[in-house]
């Protein structure tokens, strides 16, 4: 007979293990009026924009929600948050 307990499970530090602070209030969309200038991509400080499938989206888990790609946008076409749609 054994008496065996189970594996030592590591306990860790309580304290929070991911900052916060890094969560994006809101992560902005790129809508179909892009028209692919690229200033978005050179002025997010994340580099959060990205090409994909011949448009651009936005890595939440880069985005900090500082929305100067919404400023320096020239066709409107990165909305600020995805819109709900009300009756
Ligand atoms: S700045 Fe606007 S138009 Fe230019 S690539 Fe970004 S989303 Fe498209
Ligand atoms: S809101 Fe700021 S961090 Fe997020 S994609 Fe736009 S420029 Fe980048």
């Amino acid at each position: 007979m054994s008496a065996r307990t189970g594996p030592a499970v590591p306990t860790g530090p309580t304290g929070p293990a991911v900052p916060a602070a890094r969560a994006a209030p809101a992560v902005p969309t790129v809508n179909d009026r892009c028209t692919g200038c690229g200033a978005c991509l050179l002025t997010c400080p994340e580099h959060a924009v990205r090409p994909r499938g011949g448009a651009l989206f936005v890595r939440a888990d880069l985005c900090t929600g500082c929305l100067e790609c919404v400023e320096v946008c020239p066709a409107d076409a990165i909305d600020e948050a995805p819109k709900e749609s009300h009756p």
